[in-house]
């Protein structure tokens, strides 16, 4: 009989060496028990993943500074600036450092961790493509290889992305193609015309592929940017989307100066915890959404209805060249300095403050279908306010757009093109699944909630009518909606992996009898 202590990893990017170090943490403190781990990672870096596979090109930066980027808790290990500082690399904490240079970081801490990982934590590391889980007799087994586990957890983010690059057709391409120059000359010609479907961050990577990529020069000019082409660009790159609605830049530390200080932050934060536990029959409707809309009132010392107002405004119909071209640049000199900060700022910097505090209230709650509703519309629109690429990538967008290189002029019906690429990324939640996922789904062991996500407790593991089911857990894109704001690599956001190896360590050491959960 195999012992309640083998378990495994099944995809092994930030959130999957999140728990592995968790686990490690958990063995440390319960010596005695022996605990078999298997790691199944299909990429070549694990801890890194595809997403900050650390190969790629420089010019793929993250969307957030330097300092925000610490793979331990507790200061067990160095965080991102400080690890840069011990190679020799040089990052300023505001700096928007090249996802590459992430993916040597998450590389690294998984090496370390597999290191100096507690002897009775034995740990296989399979570079296999995961396919399907099948529970039989109280056991996971693991497709290919047939290994058989009592909990597996399934931390497959972004899943398959290969899959995605593959040509539907001659003139509809994969923005992932573009990153690798022999694939992207012979998708996207010089001189072709190309209409981008998607206009938020993939967009912009896109973008960058198709200039900077093939050897376009940006020149750092005191109204943003200036660039020098290299001659192998294609003719127009022309975006579209629902909305044409363009994302926020992110501010500039070092041009910025933010309007408030920390008691002003420290207040409007209680009064947001006190919106949170109130009871209503919509909570999002007549708290919270509420709250955050006087906290940026007050943020930009406007009257009350500012914030709601501009909203109303932002979202009411789709951006037309002009209104996209005005509100990049507007974004664009807030986030340097240039202008004051917006209505439309104060409300991002709510949602960007509160926004720890709204992952606890949210997650793991199930709304009724209007304040469903409300929250989702609301959360794409915040999405691109908030959480928006930094200032220099919007610099250089306007840039383009400026010389003509780039066209706002087919935003919402897209130009007749040579060539279409797909800059967009398959919905987050249980809307677009891969194997394994999609067969558990399928075999009904897991489910989806209001908001589209696969439920989980808080311990990470999946729940079925309420239930837990026995030795599954998931953690990341695929419980967004359950969870809220997986796509992230901050790893104080959310404690499910401290969770989850809480509960296997649990698990592991108590008889298997008492162990109530469901079995499907
Ligand atoms: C282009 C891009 C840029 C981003 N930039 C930022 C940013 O700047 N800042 C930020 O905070 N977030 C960013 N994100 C969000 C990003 O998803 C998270 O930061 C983080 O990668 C989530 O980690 P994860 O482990 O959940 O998922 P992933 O990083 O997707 O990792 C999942 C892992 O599972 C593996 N895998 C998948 N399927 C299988 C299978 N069937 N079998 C075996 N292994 C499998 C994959 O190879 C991968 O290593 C970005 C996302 C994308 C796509």
């Amino acid at each position: 009989m195999r012992s309640r202590g083998s378990i495994a990893i099944v995809g092994c990017g930030p959130k999957g060496l999140y728990a592995l170090d968790s686990l490690c943490e958990m063995a440390r403190k319960s010596a005695m028990q022996h605990y078999e781990l298997h790691i199944f990672e299909a990429s070549s870096h694990p801890g890194a993943g595809p997403v900050y596979e650390p190969g790629q090109p420089d010019f793929l930066v993250m969307n957030f500074p330097a300092h925000m980027i610490d793979a331990w808790t507790q200061g067990r290990g160095p965080d991102l600036v400080s690890w840069s500082r011990d190679m020799g690399i040089d990052v300023a904490s505001g700096d928007y450092v090249p996802r590459a240079l992430v993916g040597q970081y998450l590389f690294w801490c998984f090496d370390r961790v597999v290191k100096t990982a507690p002897s009775n934590l034995s740990i296989r590391l399979h570079a296999t493509q995961i396919t399907r889980l099948d529970q039989r007799m109280g056991s996971w087994v693991i497709t290919p290889g047939n290994i058989s586990v009592n909990d597996v957890l399934v931390t497959t983010g972004h899943q398959n992305r290969s899959g995605d690059e593959m040509a539907k057709d001659r003139t509809t391409i994969d923005a992932h193609l573009l990153l690798d120059a022999a694939q992207s000359f012979a998708a996207v010609p010089k001189g072709a015309t190309v209409a981008c479907k998607g206009f938020a961050l993939t967009f912009i990577d896109t973008m960058l592929a198709l200039t900077e990529g093939r050897g376009g020069e940006f020149v750092k000019v005191e109204s943003g940017y200036s660039y020098q082409p290299s001659g192998h660009e294609p003719a127009l790159i022309a975006p579209f989307s629902r909305s044409g609605r363009p994302m926020r830049a992110k501010v500039q530390a070092d041009r910025f100066s933010p309007p408030r200080d920390a008691t002003f932050w420290a207040r409007q934060l209680d009064l947001f915890q006190n919106a949170l536990s109130y009871t209503a029959k919509e909570p999002f409707r007549m708290n919270v959404w509420p709250a955050l809309l006087s906290i940026a009132d007050r943020v930009h010392g406007t009257q009350d209805g500012a914030a709601r107002s501009f909203f109303n405004d932002w979202h009411a119909a789709p951006f037309d060249a002009e209104r996209c071209r005005d509100e990049l640049r507007l974004g664009y000199d807030i986030a340097m300095g240039v202008a004051p900060p917006d209505i439309g700022w104060a409300l991002a910097e709510a949602w960007r403050r509160c926004y720890p505090k709204l992952v606890c209230w949210l997650s793991h709650r199930e709304l009724c279908k209007p304040d469903a509703d409300l929250f989702r519309k609301v959360s794409v629109e915040m999405e691109r306010l908030a959480f928006g690429p930094p200032a220099q990538n919007v610099g250089k967008l306007i840039c383009l757009e400026e010389i003509g290189l780039v066209s706002f002029d087919h935003l919402i019906a897209p130009l007749d093109s040579d060539i279409t690429i797909n800059a967009t990324i398959p919905p987050a939640g249980a809307a677009a699944l891969s194997d394994p996922l999609a067969g558990l789904l399928r075999n009904g062991h897991v489910e989806a909630g209001i908001l589209g996500g696969l439920r989980v407790n808080n311990s990470a593991q999946a729940m079925v009518n309420g239930v837990a089911v026995s030795g599954l857990s998931i953690i990341g894109r695929a419980t967004e909606g359950c969870v809220l704001g997986n796509d992230t690599l901050s790893r104080h956001l959310h404690d499910l992996p401290e969770n989850w190896a809480k509960h296997v360590s649990r698990a592991a050491s108590a008889p298997t009898a008492t162990i109530l959960e469901r079995t499907v």
